[in-house]
């Protein structure tokens, strides 16, 4: 009997403090109060734009479909939606009184938040919902919060895609770079090469690395994002990771030959730099990509880019000499800069993984963005780099950031995959005056698919990493991640 009461003292103890502290990322202030609102079988809502998108969130996610009855007047709401310009981008406060809760931003990215730590704070279900009182405020210590999936090795349901999407929203995550092709497949239709997908949408070799998402599928991804304050930043690789692309089009690469697609890791097989109709393909591959994606920033990968082909293929040596180039890494930057200008024609921002810079030579325009990756193999030269050229950097490098599951065999590569994420916010170059974003990168090298990925994702969508009490006072320093 003793040991029952306490039983049930200590499930007590832990709902309550479940329910006190369940928001992750901790928000920056959270002060606790008496008594609870408590809404009934309707609920009566104030906002200035109804058809706002966060608010059908809202009433998906927290109210669990209540009917909802439009007040004229804030002081007649349960909730009222109001425009606050003095909170900073993306930041919001939410107060909570017995008879009302007021929510407050200055733009949609800082409504949509409110409406992700409401999930996590309401108590109770359709009938009978439940806010603890409370005055909580927060915003973002960083603008640039991402995280990648990898569908060329993988490809992935749409309903998956979704499901990570709204993960990613649910810890107020902006950005979601989507990586489209790989030596295992290419995954975004384009319509002038319909071979891409074609041929290249099945290279590999599994069951799930078989498929590609077609441009109307794309569009329905990219508002499904867009209503969670997530912005799609595609990611062609060029000119490695392309031996799908090169199986579809062969004349693409150097030789013109058929090439051998990798089951894992990639082949000197590129795109070549000194065709003309290449540059042209990836420009016209670009031009839809453009049209698809509304994002002002394109992904061009650039990583992992043996130049063995480089080196013997007459065009890219011709190439080199026209251009008055050092080497076939100057290629790349010159190749990169050709890219990146065309970019910046159409007003986008180019981002390339860190390899680009590992060596100086031709420039890159002012449109770039360097993620730095590679700290297991590079330490910190492409961080140095960039931060010498002024480029903007986005933090993802493979020692603190990098989640490849799943966990045991890649624990025998790398030592330990956990993420920790207090390790990852605190890392120390970020505190570097031109590295300011990060990014949590999820690689599909050891085969993760969808029955993995989905694993304990069943019904609502599950804070990532999935014990956050367990970091909650480290990140509780700085606010949102
Ligand atoms: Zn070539």
């Amino acid at each position: 009997m003793k040991h029952l009461i306490f039983t049930a003292l200590f499930l007590l103890s832990y709902t309550v403090a479940v329910r006190a502290q369940i928001v992750f990322p901790t928000p920056n202030q959270v002060e606790m109060q008496t008594g609870n609102l408590i809404l009934g079988k309707k609920v009566s809502m104030y906002a200035e734009d109804t058809t706002a998108f966060y608010l059908n969130l809202f009433r998906e996610e927290v109210l669990s479909h209540t009917p909802i009855k439009w007040q004229k007047k804030e002081s007649k709401a349960d909730i009222c939606w109001i425009t606050d310009s003095s909170l900073p981008p993306e930041g919001y406060r939410i107060k909570i009184h017995p008879q009302q809760m007021v929510i407050s931003a200055s733009d949609k990215g800082g409504f949509t938040y409110a409406v992700q730590t409401l999930r996590q704070w309401v108590a109770g279900s359709a009938g009978s919902i439940t806010f603890a009182c409370a005055s909580v405020t927060d915003y973002p210590r960083t603008q640039w919060r991402c995280f990648l999936l990898d569908s060329g090795r993988q490809f992935q349901k749409i309903t998956t895609i979704r499901k990570y999407i709204d993960m990613a929203s649910l810890l107020k995550m902006n950005y979601f770079h989507w990586h489209l092709t790989e030596g295992l497949g290419w995954r975004i239709e384009i319509k002038q090469y319909p071979h891409l997908t074609r041929t290249g949408g099945s290279v590999g070799k599994g069951e799930e690395q078989q498929g590609f998402y077609t441009q109307e599928e794309i569009r329905d991804i990219i508002e499904y994002a867009r209503q969670r304050n997530i912005t799609i930043v595609p990611e062609i690789d060029m000119p490695g990771h392309a031996e799908a692309a090169l199986s579809a089009y062969p004349e693409l690469g150097c030789f013109g030959l058929p090439v051998e697609i990798p089951q894992s890791g990639f082949t000197q097989n590129i795109f070549c730099a000194g065709k003309d109709g290449t540059l042209r393909f990836l420009k016209n591959v670009l031009d839809e990509v453009c049209a698809l994606f509304p994002s002002p920033y394109i992904h061009l990968g650039g990583d992992e880019a043996p130049k063995g082909n480089w080196d013997q293929c007459p065009d890219c040596r011709k190439r080199i000499t026209t251009e008055g180039l050092k080497d076939s890494h100057d290629l790349q930057l010159w190749f990169s800069a050709q890219m990146a200008n065309y970019l910046k024609s159409k007003g986008r921002k180019a981002i390339f993984w860190g390899d680009v810079v590992y060596h100086d030579g031709y420039p890159l325009p002012d449109n770039t963005v360097i993620q730095w990756w590679n700290y297991r193999g590079h330490k910190d030269l492409a961080l140095r780099n960039a931060v010498k050229h002024h480029y903007p950097v986005i933090c993802s490098s493979n020692y603190y950031t990098v989640s490849e599951l799943p966990r045991h065999p890649v624990e025998r590569i790398y030592g330990s995959t956990y993420v920790r994420l207090e390790r990852c916010l605190s890392e120390q170059p970020f505190r570097q005056s031109h590295q300011r974003e990060k990014s949590a990168d999820t690689w599909h090298e050891l085969r993760i698919m969808d029955r993995r990925r989905s694993h304990g994702t069943n019904d609502r969508p599950t804070p990532f990493p999935p014990h956050p009490r367990s970091v909650r006072t480290d990140v509780a320093r700085g606010g949102s991640a």
